[in-house]
């Protein structure tokens, strides 16, 4: 997207048109940032699983046409009427949580993550797989001390990967699993293992790769989640998005324990015996994120400092990165670049 096209009023976009069918490269206007928005020249946007889940349908009613994309970096190019935060020309975070009503029940008892009438960027609002998005400025994030392709995935695989942490306990976990390693367990080890707790990387049976990165990382054991760590878990976090890996954890954990399931979607849960949660364990979702979890993880981020392992697609291969990283065949986060772009 060049500075020329801002003059013309039209920028280039990945839209959804219709469920389950690969996104289309289209010119449309630029949005206007309306009281209280921004507009944010997209220099990087993310891939996230829940691109994935909004593309094939596992999430219901999303916005069409859509623009998907919530792992969205880029500068604020024009600021609406009475935008207090973020000047122009300032780098900025646009994550999924991207409206909330502030008044009900969840609102008030600081879970805005629960507010019923959420909006969501990348799924009830376009997101970022395009030139310029725009957002609410109250929902958006200052970026200190990364560039943005570097900084992209901390908006969500990070942002969750810590809500995620934190239900499992954050640092009093000394043995922590992680079942699914890529963007947000990546992300998340580090945080971990720069506390000193010991990282259980499980991947996909016999995914070598990943297994490698994980002890690359510094994981202390990683295996197919077909194996049974040498050692029972304080805590695990699910980020693949496979049911029948629920017993599998609960079995891995020690009596007390904790399991979290940080995925927006995943297939059903076999029936598995009682005793498998009996002993206390506890097996607890974790939806989307409060703006207290972006300002406290986007603060410790670069103090551990989280590096993020990036590959970057043109704006217009948005379907390679999907199918990349349907297929698996992702170490870390893929990561659009539109602003590379014409
Ligand atoms: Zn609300
Ligand atoms: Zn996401």
């Amino acid at each position: 997207m060049s500075r020329d096209d801002r003059r013309h009023g039209i920028m280039r976009a990945m839209r959804l048109r219709r469920i389950g069918q690969p996104l289309v490269a289209e010119d449309v206007p630029i949005p206007s940032p309306g009281p209280g928005e921004v507009l944010v020249r997209v220099e990087a946007c993310a891939v996230c699983r829940t691109d994935l889940h909004v593309v094939d349908g596992d999430l219901p009613d999303p916005r069409l046409p859509l623009i998907p994309g919530h792992e969205i970096v880029g500068t604020v190019a024009a600021v609406g009427e009475g935008t207090a935060t973020h000047a122009i020309g300032t780098l900025v975070g646009i994550p999924w949580l991207g409206w909330t009503c502030g008044e009900c029940d969840s609102c008030r008892s600081g879970q805005e993550n629960l507010c019923p009438q959420a909006e969501f960027t990348g799924y009830t609002r376009d997101g970022g797989y395009a030139g310029y998005a725009v957002a609410d400025a109250r929902y958006c994030f200052a970026i200190h001390g990364y560039r943005p392709q570097a900084a992209a995935p901390l908006l969500c695989a990070g942002l969750i990967g810590y809500r995620a942490w934190r239900m499992a306990g954050g640092g009093t976990a000394g043995h922590l699993g992680i079942y699914g390693f890529g963007a947000a367990a990546h992300i998340l080890a580090q945080v971990a293992i720069a506390r000193g707790q010991l990282v259980y990387a499980f991947t996909r049976p016999g995914d070598k790769q990943a297994q490698r990165f994980a002890l690359r990382l510094g994981a202390v054991w990683a295996g197919g989640s077909d194996q049974r760590p040498n050692t029972a878990l304080d805590a695990a976090i699910l980020f693949a998005p496979v049911g029948a890996l629920v017993p599998l954890a609960l079995d891995h954990v020690r009596p007390g324990g904790t399991v979290v399931c940080g995925g927006i979607h995943m297939t059903d849960i076999p029936a598995f015996p009682y005793r498998l949660l009996w002993q206390e364990r506890v097996l607890r979702s974790v939806a989307n994120l409060t703006r207290r979890d972006g300002d406290e993880f986007l603060a410790l981020a670069p103090t551990v400092p989280v590096r993020t392992q990036t590959r970057p697609y043109r704006l217009e291969d948005a379907n390679t990165a999907l199918d990349d990283l349907r297929a698996g065949r992702l170490t870390g986060a893929a990561v659009l670049l539109p602003g590379n772009d014409g």
